[in-house]
C-alpha cells in the first residue's frame, strides 16, 4: 500500500510506504533510511565481508599469493608452483614478510611437495 501525503520523518509531500512496526509513514528515502538504522542497531547487517586479494608475485614458477580475510581478520598465503600448491595462514604482522620469504613460513613437507629448493 503507498499513498502521496506527508512524510513522518522529512515531512516532504512523497508517496508513502506505511511501516506496520513503527506506525509512521515514510518516503522512500526515509524508509531506507529508517531500514537501514534499524537493522544496524539490531546488527543485521554484517556486511559479509569479502576476501582480498592484496599482493602476487610469480618468482622462477613459484606464484605467491597474498589475501587479507577480513572476516578473520588474518591473511591467507598462498604458494602454487605447476605441480602443487599450498597455503597457511598468517598474522597481519607477519603477513609482508611471509609474502616475502613464503619459504620461512611454509612447513619443510610444504615446501617439498610444491618441488622448490
Ligand atoms: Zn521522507
Amino acid at each position: 500500500m503507498s499513498n502521496i501525503d506527508t512524510c513522518d520523518s522529512c515531512g516532504k509531500r512523497r508517496e508513502l510506504w506505511h511501516n506496520e512496526s513503527t506506525g509512521l509513514s515514510f518516503c522512500e528515502p526515509c524508509d531506507m533510511q529508517a531500514w537501514e538504522n534499524y537493522a544496524e542497531d539490531k546488527g543485521l547487517v554484517e556486511a559479509p565481508a569479502e576476501d582480498v586479494q592484496l599482493l602476487e608475485r610469480d618468482t622462477a614458477g613459484l606464484r605467491v599469493t597474498l589475501t587479507y580475510r577480513p572476516s578473520r581478520n588474518d591473511c591467507l598465503l598462498a604458494c602454487a608452483t605447476s605441480v602443487a600448491q599450498t597455503d597457511r595462514v598468517v598474522s597481519l604482522e607477519s603477513a609482508m614478510d611471509a609474502f616475502h620469504h613464503p619459504m620461512l613460513y611454509l612447513s619443510e613437507a610444504c615446501v617439498a611437495e610444491l618441488g622448490v629448493a
